[in-house]
């Protein structure tokens, strides 16, 4: 029998032997009774200060023949007979490409190996290792590489990041994707911590290894490989270019290309596929001392070796639009993320020690159609295009971030010189004013959200907080329409996915799609001819 049990409030010194015993206590099962005894869920409650609980969910099972009924934090798990999964009858010409090596496309490309499809994954960047060392010599002056960069590359946009592997979607899949991580390298923790992370070091090593998978399953991944071109004919997909000349022919095309592949939006665009625009939100990073944002959180307990560092998500609602924080890294740094020429934009990463001095957030507001220039559905691209190189210019032609004292940002004049906290920027920084990198009603809600903030999280309104600018790839400027089946309207065989196409958010949603998306195309297609 298999039971679970939630809600158990521990206290910080707390060991898993205390856990246990409290667990028998509330079943009434002994402890020596356990046949096994697992975390399912980790959390910190850390409403009543100073005192601060981590709350569990725990699965047990036991032999013995007892009766518990499932009642309150005591539930009792039936067995539930999995249906089996029922593959298409058509028969695949040729094996499905996937466009895009970020979680969409990853998880599409594994599940479709794993179900013996053999895909062929093409990335228009390089592999994580070179990828990386393209990435830190950009950031230390060097050139950017409009391929390889912050947004492109293996593992995708996400690959230098927090690797935060929340998301607010309900799907079953999300708990598929953390057990494939984890399957991948990931700690075994991201599997019951209620806001599981693990950093850009492992995320880089997990990209990898999954990579390795999709190839010892039958599949094969081509790094420096651009879909520059789409064959469709008479309403089906035939297949794609790739880097301008070579042709590849398939029925099944999933297109996992990201919010940032502004090149290849329009390719499609032009080659009829349906676009409409989307809200997204634009901004700066705001950076505190992780000190400061821990004692906020935490008072007194801060530094309880169990915490490690705070994170925090604030909001503050406006009549027309919200102020919000956004991809939130305790411990991180501020990284440099354009992926065009003569642009300037942030983004932000850690590592899953998460030990660096800064904590930094995107403090972003919303914006929508209305603000865009025209109704061309690509319009959203060129608004963020516009304030990235405002940054870019207002940073000093040379990729420099422009950067602010938050004390003068409110005051709208050039910070002369920093207070007590330093700016964690990948690249190099030029002291600017941000008032004049993102619209008047961005920065006036920036400034007036500040106070409420600082309500909520003391310390928030420090004027030596830094501002870097611009933020502005918060989620994709377009959606790319699909119908009942997931595939692009009037295209058959082509499946946008994840991100970029708008309908994911993240890197567990956008493997969540990645994955609906596999099974869409299992459900349609058999692999017979393979
Ligand atoms: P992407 O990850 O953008 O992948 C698209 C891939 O397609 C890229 O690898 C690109 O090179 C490739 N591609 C594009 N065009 C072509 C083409 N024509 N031919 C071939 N290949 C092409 N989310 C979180 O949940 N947690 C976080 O902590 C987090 N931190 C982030 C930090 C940073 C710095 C960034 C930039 C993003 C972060 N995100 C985070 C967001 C997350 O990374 C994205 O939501 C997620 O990666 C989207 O996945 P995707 O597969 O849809 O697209």
């Amino acid at each position: 029998m298999k039971i679970l049990v939630y809600n158990l409030k521990m206290n910080l010194d707390d060991t898993i032997y205390d856990l246990k015993k409290v667990t028998s206590k509330k079943i009434g099962v002994s402890e020596r009774d356990f046949a096994s005894f697992k975390i399912v869920k980790e959390s910190i409650d850390a409403r009543k200060k100073p005192h601060i609980n981590i709350v569990y969910s725990v699965m047990v099972e036991t032999d013995r023949k007892i009766r518990i009924p499932s009642k309150g934090d005591i539930r009792v798990l039936e067995d539930v007979l999995k249906k089996p999964f029922v593959y298409g009858s058509i028969k695949i010409r040729e094996r499905p490409v996937v466009i895009g090596s970020g979680p969409a496309g990853l998880f599409a490309s594994l599940i479709l190996a794993q179900n013996g499809y053999k895909p062929l994954l093409l990335e228009r960047g390089e592999c994580v290792e070179k990828r990386t060392q393209i990435v830190n010599s950009f950031w230390a002056g060097g050139k950017l590489d409009e391929e390889t960069n912050v947004q492109f590359g293996e593992g995708g946009a996400g690959t230098f990041s927090d690797g935060k592997l929340t998301t607010r979607i309900n799907d079953k899949r999300s708990e598929m994707v953390l057990e494939e991580f984890y399957k991948s390298g990931a700690p075994e923790e991201i599997l019951y911590k209620a806001k599981p992370h693990i950093g850009t070091d492992v995320l880089k090593k997990v990209v990898c290894n999954m990579r390795k998978r999709i190839i010892d399953l039958g599949g094969e991944v081509r790094f420096n490989a651009k879909v520059t071109d789409f064959l469709i004919k008479d309403g089906k997909i035939e297949g794609v270019k790739v880097n301008n000349y070579e042709e590849i022919h398939s029925q099944v095309v999933v297109l996992a290309i990201g919010h940032s592949a502004r090149d290849t939006f329009e390719v499609l665009y032009n080659r009829g596929v349906k676009f409409v625009q989307k809200p997204f939100s634009i901004g700066v990073r705001i950076e505190h001392p992780q000190e400061l944002i821990n004692y906020a959180m935490y008072g007194d307990a801060a530094k309880h070796p169990r915490l490690g560092a705070a994170d925090y998500q604030i909001f503050k609602k406006f009549s027309k639009r919200t102020v919000y924080s956004f991809c939130m890294c305790p411990g991180g740094v501020v990284v440099g993320a354009a992926s065009e020429p003569e642009t300037v934009l942030t983004n932000g990463m850690s590592e899953f020690a998460r030990d660096r001095e800064n904590a930094n957030s995107a403090l972003v507001v919303s914006v929508g159609p209305e603000d865009f220039e025209n109704s061309h559905p690509l319009a959203g691209v060129e608004f963020q295009r516009r304030w990235e190189r405002l940054a870019f210019q207002c940073g000093g032609r040379n990729y420099a971030a422009p950067v602010q004292r938050l004390g003068d940002f409110i005051n709208g004049r050039v910070t002369r010189k920093l207070g007590s906290v330093k700016p964690s920027y990948t690249g190099k920084t030029e002291f600017s004013d941000l008032n004049y990198c993102l619209p008047p009603y961005v920065t006036d809600l920036l400034k007036k959200s500040i106070a409420f903030f600082d309500a909520k999280i003391n310390g928030f309104g420090i004027e030596d907080a830094v501002l870097t600018g611009v933020e502005t790839r918060t989620s994709s400027p377009v959606r790319i329409l699909r119908d009942d089946n997931l595939e692009a309207l009037d295209i058959r065989g082509l499946y946008p996915a994840g991100e970029g196409a708008g309908y994911a958010g993240g890197i567990v949603s956008a493997a969540v799609d990645g994955i609906r998306i596999a099974e869409k195309i299992m459900e349609t297609y058999s692999n017979e001819s393979l």
